[in-house]
């Protein structure tokens, strides 16, 4: 009975790092990008960490993130 409930409590935990790094690695979308160009602070710090987590990962987004604050 302990062990289950250890169990399910341990697999809640890797379920919500699972669902850390997945939000992490979702690409950004333009609005997003340009949600932090204009209004960054209105941004909730985990919404700004997220954006510069991933832009130091994803050289994609990183691409379209620089275009953006050029342009
Ligand atoms: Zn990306």
């Amino acid at each position: 009975m302990l062990i289950e409930l250890l169990l399910v409590i341990a697999i809640y935990g890797v379920y919500k790092i699972a669902r850390e790094i997945m939000g992490n690695n979702k690409h950004l979308s333009d609005a997003e990008i340009k949600e932090y160009k204009y209004k960054r602070r209105s941004l909730s710090e985990s919404a700004q960490r997220r954006i510069t987590n991933h832009i130091g990962t994803c050289d994609e987004c990183r691409e379209r993130f620089t275009s953006i604050m050029n342009s």
